[in-house]
């Protein structure tokens, strides 16, 4: 069968409930799937199994289903693709792209602050171990590049790797695959073809082309939406006490997530059954709504 044109994907760590900014989220790369005629594809990213207990992956199901969210195929469950991970960490280090590293947290606390508030890599293990250390972590070589691209809402991006982010970490200290490798080998093997995302992954999304291109693997378009931030401008999350999306009558928090995306249901929709929501959203749908925006409050659009 031929490949389709478009295949999206939403993928939560289900560190928590899903919430108000997840659900922004789901419905906008859903929408924009069905829009363009494609698949929509789901993904639980529960690669950092400590922080991901299998009963809140479970609960983020069953909120998705309550919600009237229909996605295509099986869900991939990362936890279970370890196998899959270690086979690109073994090409990566076939071709000296990836190296071991023995810097502890604590020594790393002192290295220079990226943009972003994290780290940068001062290379310390790159031309290999200090004498009488153990490798802890495993690293990507990163090449002294700019990784630009453009981005369908956030326009043209571009991140100084080096100077930004450094040799960033594909397998962790504790055992567990970073992040950014996961992703990266899953949106590949899933065959996405367009990531809608929350805009707080902006600034992973050079790390990931780079990752692809080391690999072999194809780059997605990227869309990336306005991130939900409370009164207080912060992120919505667990950590920021987001309440869970309700179950029983998800469709005012629906309602509210596609005026927050730029688009304009009347009054009414906010009380609706979950099918009649659907029907109007996905007629109405246009992602030039969406605002060019990194983030923007709860109550944005609601005003
Ligand atoms: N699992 C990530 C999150 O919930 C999203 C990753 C992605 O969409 O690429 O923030």
């Amino acid at each position: 069968p031929p490949s389709p044109i478009y295949r999206g994907r939403f993928a939560p760590s289900p560190t928590g409930p899903l919430h108000f900014g997840s659900l922004v989220a789901a419905l906008g790369s859903c929408l924009e799937a069905r829009g363009q005629g494609g698949e929509w594809l789901l993904r639980i990213e529960d690669v950092d199994e400590p922080r991901c207990p299998p009963v809140v992956a479970e609960d983020i199901l069953r909120t998705l289903e309550a919600c009237g969210f229909a996605w295509d195929g099986e869900v991939l469950w990362q936890s279970r693709r370890t196998e899959r991970y270690h086979e690109l960490l073994r090409q990566l280090q076939e071709d000296g792209r990836a190296y071991p590293c023995a810097c502890t947290r604590r020594e790393l606390a002192d290295s220079q602050l990226a943009p972003d508030g994290a780290h940068v890599y001062p290379g310390t293990c790159r031309d290999g171990l200090p004498p009488g250390r153990e490798a802890r972590a495993w690293r990507l070589r990163v090449d002294d590049v700019v990784v630009p691209f453009d981005d369908a809402l956030q326009g043209h991006v571009a991140q100084d790797l080096a100077r930004d982010v450094g040799d960033f970490v594909l397998l962790r200290a504790d055992g567990y695959f970073a992040y950014q490798l996961a992703v990266v080998a899953d949106d590949a093997d899933q065959g996405i073809t367009h990531v809608v995302r929350g805009a707080d992954l902006l600034d992973s999304t050079p790390r990931q082309i780079f990752l692809q291109r080391r690999l072999g693997l194809p780059t997605p378009a990227y869309a990336h939406l306005p991130v939900v931030v409370n009164a207080a401008g912060e992120k919505l999350s667990k950590q920021t006490l987001a309440p869970a999306i309700d179950r029983v009558a998800p469709v005012p928090a629906l309602y509210a997530a596609l005026r927050f995306l730029g688009q304009a249901p009347p009054a009414e929709l906010a009380h609706v059954p979950v099918s009649e929501f659907w029907q109007w959203a996905q007629a109405a749908w246009d992602m030039a709504r969406v605002p060019h925006r990194r983030a923007a409050s709860a109550d944005f659009g609601n005003t």
